[in-house]
């Protein structure tokens, strides 16, 4: 714990807001405007709980991890074309540059959207890839997609998944996901800070995983606990195994934390 009195004071939503940012966990499905959900439910004669941006809205905030579930297919499924594809990465990006996020690493379930819609893989990529050229020419922001597995689906379905990942890899694709498990106890991270050692050393000493009061138990049971409300979540949580933090000014890093593939396996075998 740092002393309250060293703390940086809380910055204010307009200071946020205009600083160039850099996010790297969103999801582009969860992420279409609710009127553009309306609007493609509409064209493909989807029919949702709701017809209206409020009533969606609400729907929107889900009970909890079924009704996520739900929500996140129903929206899904009102993607049918490459060129609806293309229109929510643009609004999307569009979204980003209004917020100054100037890079993305976003998520994106192409398994899903190719077994819900029938979009084959090539017109996915070259969709989002249309939308990504057009918003950093616009704007001048840049995205990279990560595409996740589905938990549940068979191996096969993987290693298929995985034969498209590593035919688009630096074209628009630049990762494969990791379950939050896999990054809190088998993740790495090396990052370079500038500004002074003090502030260098102690951001590797708390970033960690294990500096969590929940360290040492799987994502999902954590989940579950606080009832699905993501927010409730201790945020130290959402940290890597290990760190590096370089310092370029002086040259200096740092090193804490450390894998534990035991503890991770272990995990793993029980959820299997
Ligand atoms: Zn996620």
């Amino acid at each position: 714990m740092v002393p309250k009195s060293r703390m940086a004071p809380t910055p204010s939503p307009a200071f946020l807001s205009a600083m160039p940012k850099v996010e790297l966990h969103v999801h582009i499905e969860g992420s279409i405007r609710p009127a553009t959900v309306l609007k493609l439910a509409e064209r493909h004669g989807e029919t949702l709980p709701a017809d209206t941006v409020e009533g969606l809205s609400e729907w929107y905030d889900f009970r909890d991890f079924e009704h996520f579930v739900e929500v996140y297919i129903a929206v899904s499924k009102c993607v049918r074309t490459p060129e609806d594809i293309e229109l929510i990465v643009r609004e999307f990006l569009e979204g980003q540059a209004e917020q100054n996020v100037l890079h993305t690493e976003a998520t994106y379930t192409a398994s899903t959207i190719e077994k819900l819609c029938g979009i084959p893989w090539d017109e996915q990529i070259d969709a989002v890839n249309r939308a990504r050229e057009w918003a950093h020419e616009e704007y001048g922001v840049t995205l990279g997609l990560i595409i996740d597995l589905v938990r549940g689906h068979p191996v096969e379905r993987g290693m298929e998944v995985l034969g498209w990942v590593k035919g688009s890899l630096g074209n628009g694709v630049i990762a494969m996901g990791r379950t939050n498990d896999a990054i809190l106890y088998g993740g790495r991270v090396h990052l370079t800070v500038r500004g002074d050692d003090a502030a260098a050393r102690q951001l590797a000493l708390q970033l960690p995983s294990r500096n969590s009061r929940d360290y040492g138990r799987s994502f999902a049971d954590i989940f579950k606990e606080v009832e699905y409300d993501f927010y409730k979540i201790d945020g130290a949580l959402f940290a890597p195994a290990e760190v590096w933090v370089s310092n370029l000014d002086s040259g200096n890093t740092w090193h804490a934390g450390a894998l534990n593939m035991a503890l991770l396996q272990g995990l793993w075998l029980q959820q299997a």
